[in-house]
């Protein structure tokens, strides 16, 4: 008998998952504005439920698009009739993500027999939330853990705060994982959240930046589209509040911020990954980084980290008008992601957003920089596209490692250039 509801508990549970049997991911580096405007029709093809992971903005740009495998021979027949070359970047995703979840599996065993923490894994939203105490625990001078409020489905969200000292000292504010399927962007979080407890009294300009000012990290701003990404959907990007009126779920919630709100690059339709939402500020994870930072009132820095492409980027998104510190932000950047690449040689590129990748409205750097703070960045972590959202479990170090060296330039900048 208890076998039997073992099984059905098993049955259960595989139903619950999405699968993405046969389904593959495919590049088209495009080579005119035709082939753009080509592409961009078929983002209206809603029968066919593309996913596009890359969009067709611009002739430098590749386009990525996971191809469910109902619609694949109708996808390739639009490519092949229209003269579009492409090529298969991962021929069934579902085997990638097996891959990934039976290493997931293995390295959790292993660490619950050495009671450790590996920061070369992906873990779920509880084993992140624990580690936080582990580190507050060992570094109780140093790390706070404070509640910013509760997402949509009623999870707390979680800050670390690393600070020395002081009241509301000038501050650098670092979220990752805004975007639930982005993995890499919250274990970086994770891994730079430890480096900076570990490094702090060793590193002589860290150990300065730190007593001076503080620093906050939001290691999952997006709890609720995280938890899901490891329970049903491995795809999934947005928020989960419900939408009135519509049966799709969530809100972009890089779309959402008060900043060009509704504008180009954003979508009204409930169903689009990039669904701006009914309001600025309308989802509760939004909202509530919103208050802590004005609340504060001292930040002099906003980064926010995505995956994947490798860029470095700079307000504003709304617009393709230059901001006032472009000459500023536009040097900091470059000199961050030279220091970036000397390391293992990872090109970065730099920019704003509208010039580097293309028109998007309602992103958080926008939206921080226009509220005042100056030193506002995006990064899109590795890689450029060969594995996309399903970076290797292996690639966890490397990237944060060298990521990190960007983002201590730009916090050293932060630090030195007190406005
Ligand atoms: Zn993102």
């Amino acid at each position: 008998m208890r076998g039997l509801w073992l099984l059905l508990v098993l049955v259960a549970a595989a139903k619950a998952e999405r699968v993405f049997t046969g389904d593959q991911v495919i590049r088209v580096n495009v080579q005119s504005e035709e082939q753009i405007q080509l592409l961009q029709a078929l983002e209206t093809k809603e029968e066919w439920e593309l996913d596009f992971w890359l969009h067709p903005v611009s002739i430098e740009l590749p386009v990525d698009i996971r191809v469910p495998s109902s619609s694949l021979s109708a996808v390739r027949d639009y490519l092949h009739g229209h003269n579009i070359p492409f090529s298969v970047m991962i021929s069934n995703l579902q085997e990638r993500l097996d891959e990934e979840k039976a290493e997931m599996e293995k390295n959790r065993i292993r660490e619950r027999g050495t009671r450790s923490f590996n920061f070369g894994a992906y873990h779920r939203l509880e084993t992140i939330y624990n580690w936080m105490d582990t580190l507050v625990a060992q570094y109780p001078s140093l790390v706070t853990k404070e509640e910013i409020g509760k997402s949509y489905e009623n999870r707390p969200m979680y800050v670390l705060k690393f600070s020395t000292g002081g009241n509301k000292r000038p501050a650098i504010w670092i979220d990752t994982g805004i975007h639930a399927r982005e993995w890499v962007s919250q274990a970086t979080g994770v891994w730079t959240a430890n480096k900076i407890a570990t490094d702090y009294g060793t590193d002589p300009s860290l150990t300065s930046l730190l007593n001076t000012m503080d620093i906050y990290m939001l290691l999952v701003a997006n709890p609720d589209g995280y938890a899901y990404t490891h329970s049903n959907d491995r795809m999934w990007r947005k928020t989960r509040s419900r939408n009135p009126g519509s049966i799709c779920r969530g809100v972009d919630p890089n779309r959402n911020w008060n900043a060009g709100f509704g504008g180009p690059g954003a979508s009204k339709n409930p169903c689009s990954e990039a669904y701006h939402g009914p309001s600025a500020h309308s989802e509760i994870e939004v909202k509530n980084m919103v208050n802590l930072i004005q609340n504060h009132g001292n930040f002099k820095s906003f980064i926010s980290v995505h995956a994947y492409s490798q860029l470095l980027m700079y307000p504003y998104g709304y617009s393709c008008n230059s901001v006032p510190h472009q000459r500023e932000l536009d040097s900091v950047g470059r000199a961050a992601v030279q220091k970036l690449t000397s390391l293992y040689g990872t090109r970065y590129k730099v920019g704003s957003i509208c010039k580097i990748i293309y028109q998007a409205s309602g992103g958080s750097i926008d939206w921080s920089y226009d509220v005042g703070i100056k030193y506002s960045f995006a990064f899109e972590l590795r890689d450029t596209g060969r594995y996309g959202f399903i970076l290797p479990a292996n690639q966890i170090i490397p990237t944060a490692t060298e990521t990190w060296l960007a983002l201590k330039h730009i916090m050293e900048h932060v630090r030195d250039h007190p406005y």
